[in-house]
């Protein structure tokens, strides 16, 4: 007998009540992560920041992205930040996929997107982790667009230290040559959208797509819950 009743989950809520990730008010029921006030005021970006220029001038030639998807302004005073910090520091893969499932609705079928590729994380991270935070959001955009997720194609071979801090030069020379590619048959001649949970410069991303270029006649757009600047 299934004992998951509506009473069942009112109960568990009473006990274990579920918190808004944002304001960390008490969740009610038909709420998921975020409650109906923090989800009303959600900082979407603006679709026009698809075509944006300050991303677009550190990407060159056949590594230039078509469009920048982002779901959401990412600013660290702003209390949304919280969604970035759950995704990577509590039991956030649920919520990975949920916030990728928000950035699908937004990014619509209007797209010839062929494949989502998630940023590797270096494998010590990702197995203290348990998870990698991209692929997650990546699940949750595929299970939207109906695109398959290629998480095999590319791996990170380098571990990076942490960003925060550096300035855009600095950033770029930390993360160059840390990745490598798997298996180029998968992705030529595909439109490609890759995945990270913030893209802050560009240079992570910057950094995976030289690699993925490699492969030869591959197109690409790039995909983020939380778009900011330095
Ligand atoms: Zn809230």
């Amino acid at each position: 007998m299934k004992i998951k009743t509506a009473f069942g989950s009112a109960l568990a809520d009473l006990f274990f009540p579920r918190l808004c990730v944002v304001c960390g008010c008490g969740l009610v029921r038909g709420e998921v992560y975020i409650c109906s006030s923090c989800l009303a005021d959600f900082p979407f970006t603006d679709s026009s920041y698809q075509t944006e220029t300050a991303v677009w001038e550190t990407f060159e030639g056949a590594c230039r992205p078509e469009k920048i998807y982002s779901l959401f302004y990412y600013n660290k005073y702003s209390n949304y930040r919280k969604l970035v910090y759950a995704l990577k520091y509590r039991s956030g893969k649920k919520l990975g996929i949920y916030l990728g499932e928000m950035l699908g609705e937004k990014i619509g079928n209007q797209t010839d997107i062929q494949g989502i590729i998630p940023i590797p994380l270096h494998p010590k991270r990702e197995r203290k982790r348990g998870y990698n935070q991209s692929l997650q959001i990546a699940l949750g955009i595929s299970a939207v667009l109906d695109v398959p997720v290629y998480d095999r194609v590319i791996i990170r071979i380098r571990n990076t230290v942490s960003q925060t801090g550096m300035n855009p030069a600095e950033r770029q020379k930390n993360v160059i040559n840390i990745f490598a590619l798997k298996d180029k048959t998968l992705i030529q001649g595909k439109h490609l959208l890759i995945v990270d949970d913030v893209i802050t410069t560009g240079a992570t991303m910057h950094s995976c797509v030289t690699t993925l270029a490699e492969a030869g006649n591959v197109r690409f757009s790039l995909g983020c819950l939380g778009r900011t600047w330095l």
